[in-house]
């Protein structure tokens, strides 16, 4: 449905080959496409603009490393502005075993607000949260419903509390929203409960009343999180939602519901730019332990719509070492490349994943992947040639014309292979090798740039 953004970035990128920093003009030319990608993936336009602000100032002037191509350079700065953008630490995953990211330090039953839209998936998540909480941080949970205006509203969040097993308010009927909320805070304390889930009514759009009930309830309740539950598919319209519930009752926290849909996540970026406050979990199905932590890097990546260029950047950094690709490049300006060469880039691509975890990373590359696949071009392929060129002497390594025969049959039986594998690999290096020398005059740039994207 989208075309990916490194694939658009390709395009301005062929057509510039050079090293060094990113100038002015590549920089936004890059980011013309970025700020495509991003209105794309409903990001709000005011959010799109400032953000694109940043990610010019962070680019422009910044190194492109050797190993990928300018677009790729300019991409891993967009994501990782991005990831900044949304809470997160550029190459920092959340831990998955860290307690559920809501603040319960008071005394208790600490009241926790659930508002937003109606449809949201508010009264779900109320449910997933309450069962997150029982069973992974070991809390003693009481749910209640003050939503008095949807027929069915009480009735549901009873019948997913036996689902999951955690007690509701008992419903009584006529009661009105402030009054259901204090009651639930007295039993829970009676009772001895940990946390009371509050989950207000919601409305189809925002209006006054709601937002005027929903103050009262704070007020009433002083809840230590106020939880915006918010629809990952939610456009444009996701500030406005944003910005009204946090101006009038104050959020505390972001849940985006779901974010398993065909969203590309913008509604996380703009929510959280116009509220400043955290997304804390996402909404990942209709089942009751679709709620995870939130993940700003996976986030990124759907909003630019591109295959792991940033994992491909970040490998090729750790990975590929200066010296060495100066080394490589200046025996191929001589017109050398001998099988030592061949056997450090061979390691060189094994440590960034293999030839699968390379491919893996580009996006569009299924079918190319498959062809290889057939055309027996795999990691087994790589391992095998590695351990081909080991069993070789180091005179043979440089000079490979030498290998006869006989050497042929030692070699093979040394590696666990065949002559014809000897065979087949001796001709893919002379095969490079001729190609280098011809590159050999395009000089040390051009071989350099000639990385796959
Ligand atoms: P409320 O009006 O805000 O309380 O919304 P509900 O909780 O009743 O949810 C509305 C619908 O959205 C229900 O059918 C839910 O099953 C569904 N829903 C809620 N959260 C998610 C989610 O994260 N993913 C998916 N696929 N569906 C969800």
């Amino acid at each position: 449905m989208f075309e990916g953004l490194s694939g658009r970035l390709g395009d301005i990128f062929d057509r510039l080959r050079k090293r060094g920093a990113l100038s002015e003009a590549d920089v936004g030319a890059a980011l013309r496409e970025v700020r495509v990608a991003l209105l794309e993936a409903d990001v709000a336009l005011p959010v799109v603009k400032d953000f694109i602000d940043k990610a010019r100032e962070r680019a422009v002037g910044h190194e492109v490393l050797r190993s990928v191509t300018p677009g790729q350079q300019v991409i891993k700065i967009v994501h990782d502005c991005l990831i900044e953008m949304l809470g997160g630490t550029p190459g920092e995953m959340p831990d998955i075993n860290a307690p559920t990211p809501i603040n319960l330090i008071a005394v208790p039953p600490v009241p926790v607000l659930m508002v937003g839209l109606q449809g949201s998936g508010k009264t779900t998540t109320t449910g997933k949260l309450a069962l997150r909480l029982k069973d992974r941080d070991n809390r003693k949970v009481l749910m209640a419903s003050l939503d008095t205006r949807r027929p069915a509203a009480q009735e549901q969040l009873k019948i997913l509390g036996e689902q999951i097993g955690v007690t509701t308010l008992p419903i009584v009927p006529g009661q009105e929203p402030l009054a259901i909320a204090r009651r639930a805070l007295e039993r829970g304390r009676l009772e001895g409960f940990d946390v009371v889930l509050l989950d207000t009514a919601g409305r189809l759009a925002i209006d006054e009343e709601l937002m005027a009930e929903v103050v009262a309830i704070r007020d009433a309740t002083k809840p230590t999180e106020t939880l915006l539950v918010a629809d990952a598919m939610t456009g444009q319209d996701a500030v406005n939602v944003a910005r009204t519930f946090h101006e009038r009752v104050g959020v505390t926290g972001i849940v985006l519901t779901r974010v398993d849909g065909d969203s590309r996540g913008g509604a996380a970026l703009s929510m959280r730019a116009v509220t400043g406050q955290p997304i804390k979990l996402i909404g990942t199905g209709e089942k009751m332990d679709a709620l995870e932590l939130f993940h700003p890097d996976r986030i990124a990546n759907r909003i630019l719509g591109m295959g792991d260029v940033v994992s491909l950047v970040e490998r090729a950094s750790q990975t590929i070492e200066k010296e060495d690709a100066e080394k490589l490049a200046a025996k191929i300006q001589k017109g050398e490349f001998d099988l030592e060469d061949l056997a450090s880039q061979l390691r060189q691509m094994r440590k960034m994943g293999g030839l699968q975890g390379l491919m893996g990373m580009l996006p569009g590359v299924g079918k190319i992947k498959d062809q290889m696949k057939t055309a027996g071009l795999d990691d087994k392929m790589i391992k095998r040639q590695e351990a081909i060129i080991s069993s070789m002497t180091p005179v043979e390594r440089r000079n490979p014309k030498i290998i006869h025969a006989k050497r042929k049959i030692r070699i093979a039986a040394g590696s666990g292979s065949t002559v014809q594998d000897v065979n087949k690999l001796l001709k893919q290096h002379q095969q490079m090798a001729d190609m280098m020398k011809r590159m050999k005059k395009l000089g040390k740039a051009g071989m350099m740039r000639g990385m796959p994207k």
